[in-house]
């Protein structure tokens, strides 16, 4: 049983306005009202109740930050247990101090995602709901949001339990066969089984096929932006970049010479490649940048190329052209506020005339029309109505790979007639991998595993 009290600071320190400290376990209450100053003594309000008053030095009285404590009392809580969480105006000092006072008291440091361990350990998510929670903390888009959501909502896990619980009547069912065997249903078992199991087979490739979908919504999708220098390749990335805030937008960072930006547009999530980087000012042959274009290019998932309208296309872009074909592409023709000098039917014997989005990204000009180019490229609006349940968890998609092998292994031996007991392992096996997704059957050194990942303070 858990008997000790944890805390850490559960707001990202220093981002926010606010930062949320919270404590858990059986001493919360009592080791808070300790240091903390209000009309009422903490272990009198109600649970769910949010109290102002002042965080203090236990000894000398001093007041050290004006906050608000929210109790909520067990098991009514994320971890079941008795939560304070203590929200003050942030500040790294500040938190520091708070939490300084707190580690005095009965209270140590929770472990990366220790809060949501206790989640699970006491009962109140399966795993595959606190590794929800995880990816809803690193998503970084609303789609992947939502995605994760309905992950800890659970959506996932009813999936795989109605899935376990054929397995488990087919394993009555067997059980009934071997401990009667002159009742002679052993060629109907082996229909049952073959029926049985490609059922679940089915509904597990399902799964499987939302994988892909899933690695995208987290990850983004990875665009390249391309083209010769000065065409504009930085001013698209800044425009699309203001646009369309993402969830968590990271600092752009210069990763093999090249600017990364998440954007969610039409609510895709996309990686945005600048391939132009820091050296572009200085004075480089104009050649290596599209050398450099180049090696971001294979790798993208979309393209974006952008030329400078008000000029004739040039040789090295015929040649980006070339490459091109049979990719992803969407082509910007950019500074259409100035004079056209750009001939668009040469881009046009390279992608479809939908993909070529006239822009003035000085004049603000286009930019819907890109977007909605983006859209029709790559979802033509079936996503939005797809069933959120997607595997996109790597664990998850190896443990429905295996039950799908071990049902593959008991239909095939089904078919040959194999004596029943030896299939009954095979249908087995699928029952505790799909078990490891939701926690069932997985082993403790796993769940450490799977919990340290977590950042701090979840
Ligand atoms: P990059 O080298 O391809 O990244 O190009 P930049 O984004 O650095 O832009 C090169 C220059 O073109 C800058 O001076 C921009 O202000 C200018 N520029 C970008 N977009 C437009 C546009 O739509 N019209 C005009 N007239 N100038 C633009
Ligand atoms: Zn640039």
């Amino acid at each position: 049983m858990i008997s000790d009290t944890i805390t850490a600071i559960s707001t990202a320190v220093g981002e926010a306005g606010i930062a949320v400290i919270r404590v858990s376990g059986p001493d919360s209450i009592t080791e808070v009202e300790k240091i903390f100053k209000s009309k009422k003594p903490l272990h009198l309000v109600d649970s769910h109740t949010v109290h102002y008053g002042h965080i203090i030095e236990p000894d000398s009285k001093e007041h050290i930050e004006e906050v608000l404590v929210t109790v909520m009392r067990a098991p009514r809580s994320f971890t079941t247990e008795d939560v304070v969480e203590i929200s003050s105006h942030g500040g790294v000092i500040s938190v520091k101090r708070i939490m300084d006072l707190l580690l005095q008291m009965n209270i140590r440091v929770a472990e990366p995602g220790e809060f949501t361990k206790r989640a699970f350990l006491n009962g109140r998510i399966d795993l595959s709901q606190a590794e929800g929670v995880m990816d809803l903390i690193r998503s970084k888009s609303d789609r992947a949001f939502s995605v994760a959501l309905k992950q800890v909502e659970g959506s996932l896990s009813s999936k795989i339990k109605a899935l376990r619980h054929t397995l488990v009547e087919t394993l009555a069912h067997i059980e009934v066969n071997i401990d009667y065997p002159e009742h002679d249903v052993e060629s109907l078992t082996s229909e049952f089984i073959k029926e049985k199991s490609s059922f679940v087979m089915n509904e597990i490739a399902k799964l499987l096929k939302t994988a892909e979908q899933g690695k995208i919504l987290r990850e983004g999708i990875t665009t390249a932006i391309v083209g010769r220098p000065n065409v504009g390749k930085s001013s698209l990335l800044n425009t699309l970049a203001q646009d369309n805030r993402a969830i968590v937008t990271d600092i752009p960072g210069t990763t093999r010479d090249v600017i990364e930006e998440f954007v969610t547009i039409n609510n895709i999530p996309l990686k945005l490649l600048d391939t132009a980087g820091i050296r572009e000012t200085m004075d480089i042959v104009e050649k290596i940048g599209v050398e450099r274009s180049r090696t971001a290019f294979s790798e993208a998932d979309l393209i974006l190329m952008v030329v400078n309208a008000s000029e004739p296309i040039h040789d090295d872009e015929i040649e980006l052209l070339e490459q091109i074909k049979g990719r992803q592409a969407i082509i910007v023709m950019n500074k259409i506020d100035l004079p056209a000098q750009a001939n668009r039917e040469i881009l046009e014997r390279y992608v479809d005339p939908d993909l070529i989005v006239p822009m003035s990204v000085k004049a603000e000009e286009g930019i819907d029309a890109l977007e909605a180019a983006i859209s029709q490229l790559f979802f033509s609006g079936s996503l939005e109505s797809a069933d959120l349940t997607y595997v996109s968890n790597v664990r998850h998609i190896s443990l429905l790979k295996k039950a799908n092998q071990s049902l593959r292994d008991a239909y095939d031996a089904a078919e040959q007639y194999i004596p029943i007991d030896m299939i009954q392992i095979d249908v087995r096996m699928a029952w505790e991998h799909l078990g490891e997704i939701v926690g069932d059957t997985a082993h403790d050194a796993l769940i450490d595993q799977i919990f340290s990942q977590f950042c701090l303070g979840k």
